[in-house]
């Protein structure tokens, strides 16, 4: 938040245009997405939201007029070019509002993005873990929740504490071993009273191979995200495997191009590891993006760790232009 303060005084002082007009930073600013649209009222992950379809609009026109727009195929050549000033736009996960929201404003404005999809969201459409337990505690009469032994303190869940509550929850499942999920997921189930969520909450959840297809057709590009969306570093080598092999798998048959780029799910530097290097280079990864801050300069330019920008609904309209202004500050 207090960037978000810092960017509204940069934004309104005017030093903001100045510098836009000498274009101050080079690099490669990679901004992120999940969902287009409103969060107001839907049981799930409210942080998914990245935008509405105006402010996304307003961005895409924002980003043509002040940057040059990259795609990961034209990654390969920046090295030799360090002095230009790049955007590129992706998203994250593969919801529908991407094909039904983003995929028209994109066209308009005349924007190629990338979209890295879980595979096994595509092929059996369910609740990510993310937005079940999101839906668990949204759907829940308690006051609170009692979770031991897997959190040691009592969380409350009735509002105002409701949004904290979820955030609590999800950091909680990020740091568990692969073996465990599957029972906190019922623990907390069980606590909310809410119990798990069907398969039938996902109808219309997810992207179909049809819309993917029409998608690339647009010129978009489709990266891998994993099958499952697990914290890959927290996984065995085996696992890590099958998660980003089956991946790749799944989008050549479907879409019938390789995977060369992929994201990390979560994305953080503790969510991926050497280990998951390793297998990207063997299922013939070129490009890997994580999903911590800044701008990526060419003098340390690492493939498998191509860092992006969350946007996310309180990126309003004068936080998104310093974060494309001074990067190195805001980004
Ligand atoms: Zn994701």
């Amino acid at each position: 938040m207090k960037k978000a303060i810092a960017a509204s005084v940069f934004d309104r002082t005017g030093l903001r245009r100045l510098l836009h007009g000498i274009g101050r930073w080079r690099g490669l600013v990679v901004l992120n997405y999940h969902r287009i649209g409103q969060a107001a009222g839907a049981p799930y992950d409210h942080g998914l939201w990245s935008a509405s379809e105006e402010a996304f609009s307003a961005q895409m026109r924002f980003l043509r007029r002040h940057t040059d727009l990259i795609e990961p195929v034209d990654l390969a050549q920046l090295r030799d070019r360090p002095r230009g000033r790049y955007a590129m736009v992706t998203f994250d996960d593969g919801y529908r509002d991407n094909y039904e929201a983003a995929l028209p404003i994109l066209r308009h404005e005349g924007v190629r993005a990338t979209f890295f999809v879980a595979t096994g969201f595509i092929d059996r459409p369910s609740l990510p873990w993310w937005d079940e337990i999101a839906w668990m505690v949204r759907t829940s009469r308690k006051p609170h929740l009692d979770l031991r032994p897997w959190l040691e303190a009592q969380v409350a869940i009735d509002e105002p504490g409701r949004e904290r509550a979820v955030r609590t929850l999800l950091r909680a499942y990020k740091a568990l071993p692969d073996d465990r999920l599957a029972d906190y997921l019922d623990a907390v189930g069980a606590a909310t009273g809410s119990g798990r969520a069907g398969p039938g909450h996902a109808d219309r959840f997810w992207m179909t191979w049809d819309m993917l297809r029409g998608m690339r057709d647009a010129g978009m590009t489709i990266g891998g995200h994993t099958v499952s969306h697990p914290v890959l570093a927290n996984m065995s080598t085996a696992r890590q495997r099958e998660e980003i092999l089956q991946c790749g798998r799944r989008l050549a048959e479907e879409l019938g191009r390789p995977m060369d780029c992929f994201s990390y799910p979560v994305g953080n530097p503790a969510a991926f590891d050497e280990r998951t290097r390793e297998v990207l280079a063997e299922a013939g990864v070129r490009w890997a993006f994580s999903y911590y801050g800044g701008c990526r300069r060419f003098d340390d330019w690492d493939p498998y760790d191509i860092r992006r920008v969350a946007v996310e609904t309180e990126t309003t309209g004068p936080w998104f232009r310093s974060i494309m202004t001074l990067p190195s500050v805001f980004a």
